[in-house]
């Protein structure tokens, strides 16, 4: 299995080698923890899963490394903005400590009910603030920081190969860039290393360092414990496509300033999931959890099986209609596996199919057509049962669906089903005007214990409780 994966550095579809022989490094930016992860947050969790999955079904074992970004942070993308962790406590009038260990707690809660693998090492931000002022510490004598008004910044102009993953081109962001805030800039590129000076009163969040009391910038964290756990050189670097103008690039910078070396051999970044208004995001409070999907009578891996019919570097628009037809596949998919017994081969086998399926997985993870592979084996009238278990196990090490999992919903997904139908049938019959039918419909569903919610992503069943 040779394993294809599009880099965004050389914006190619390059053969994976990793650095050591059959060990991959890989670093995920995690999640701020001011708030709960949104079910876009989670698209590029689940698409970061894939891929790990998809280097053990290569045969390579994985060291994955995750940060939690529990330090403050500003709700720009640059040095702008309020703090968002004062932000939240402020507003929910408990200290920022205890809502970011609040919010790691909800963010795995999501994280394992998806069925993602959890990472080797998850780094608090918090913890490792001598990694951050160490190599703060080498930039500055390299020559690569200059500080004003008490903070420390690293100045791009430095470093000639800035933007480069971006493919940014400096010359017309010179004379392009808005008029930043901060005057002490010499470039408006140029990101805080150190703040000393906080803009707000009562900053919860300060350490001692050689430039002041104070805290780090957002960028550098990635960079100390990636560096710290994986080495000044490793394999994959992954996150959402929003990291890669301004936080990957810094943190391109800042590592590759201070080592003299290749950072980073492949760069991988996960579409957005979209809204009706456009990407989903934290910041303009606007969102879906995994926890409102579940009140609706979803199932986290209805969210997961959703997610994997689209190719990660494709947006994807979210509705609740798309969701429902994923849980109507994923309840249909699991309901014929069940029926095919437990017998299955104990030696190794080997199949057209499998060949078809890791064909996909190598193609730049292509996980419709993987998933549209499982669903031709089940299908298959001439594949004893056993060899099919055989191949839904295998599979399913890539998927993650949990196909053979005995959960309660399975035996009400005919009644569903059916219900869904209805459901279709209900917004035919609106779309016609035929409202005596739509609320005949709106009665038998309510009959069956559910009730319908119309949604600016469609109408959608919710279990009543
Ligand atoms: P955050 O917790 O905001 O730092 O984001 C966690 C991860 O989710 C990052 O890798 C982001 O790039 C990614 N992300 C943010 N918004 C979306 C979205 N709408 N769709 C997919 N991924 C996203
Ligand atoms: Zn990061």
């Amino acid at each position: 299995m040779e394993l294809k994966l599009y880099n965004t550095m050389t914006r190619q579809i390059e053969s994976f080698k990793p650095i050591h022989d059959k060990e991959v490094g890989m670093y995920c930016c995690g999640p701020t923890v001011y708030n709960y992860a949104h079910i876009g947050n989670l698209r590029t969790y689940i698409f970061e899963d894939v891929l790990k999955r998809a280097l053990f079904l290569a045969g390579y074992s994985v060291k994955h490394v995750m940060n939690i970004t529990d330090v403050g942070h500003l709700t720009g993308d640059g040095d702008d903005g309020e703090d968002k962790l004062e932000k939240s406590a402020r507003e929910s009038g408990r200290s920022v400590w205890d809502i970011a260990d609040f919010y790691t707690k909800a963010f795995f809660e999501d994280y394992d009910s998806l069925n993602i693998i959890r990472p080797d090492v998850v780094c608090k931000a918090t913890e490792h603030i001598p990694q951050m002022i160490a190599l703060i510490k080498r930039l500055e004598e390299k020559g690569y920081t200059y500080t004003a008004d008490g903070n420390v910044y690293f100045s791009i102009d430095a470093f000639p190969e800035y933007g480069k993953l971006a493919k940014l081109k400096l010359d017309e962001l010179k004379s392009g860039a808005r008029i930043d805030i901060d005057t002490n800039k010499r470039n408006p590129k140029d990101f805080v290393l150190w703040f000393t000076k906080s803009k707000f009163e009562n900053q919860a969040m300060m350490w001692d360092s050689p430039w002041g009391r104070g805290y780090p910038g957002w960028h550098i964290e990635c960079s100390a414990m990636s560096m710290h756990y994986l080495g000044e050189s490793f394999d994959i670097h992954c996150g959402g496509i929003d990291a890669i103008p301004v936080h990957h690039t810094n943190e391109i910078a800042q590592s590759e300033a201070a080592t003299g070396k290749k950072w980073v051999n492949y760069w991988l970044h996960g579409e957005f999931l979209l809204t009706e208004k456009g990407k989903m995001s934290k910041s303009s409070g606007e969102f879906l959890t995994l926890s409102l999907l579940k009140e609706k009578g979803y199932d986290p891996l209805d969210y997961r099986y959703f997610c994997l019919g689209a190719h990660y570097r494709s947006q994807l628009q979210f509705s609740f209609e798309g969701l429902s037809a994923a849980r109507a596949a994923r309840l249909s998919l699991k309901e014929r596996v069940k029926a095919l017994g437990n017998d299955v081969p104990e030696v190794r086998l080997q199949s057209k199919y499998i060949d078809e399926f890791e064909s996909y997985i190598c193609d730049d993870l292509s996980m419709s057509r993987a998933l549209s592979v499982l669903w031709a084996v089940l299908k298959d009238n001439e594949l004893r049962n056993c060899m099919k278990l055989y191949l839904v196990r295998y599979f399913d090490r890539v998927l993650g669906l949990d196909l053979e999992k005995e959960d309660e919903e399975s035996s009400g997904s005919d009644k569903e089903a059916e219900l869904q139908e209805l459901l279709k049938e209900r917004t035919e019959a609106k779309k016609n005007k035929d409202w005596a039918r739509a609320d005949e419909i709106r009665a038998k569903i309510s009959e069956a214990g559910y009730s319908v919610k119309d949604t600016p992503e469609g109408p959608v069943l919710v279990r009543n409780v």
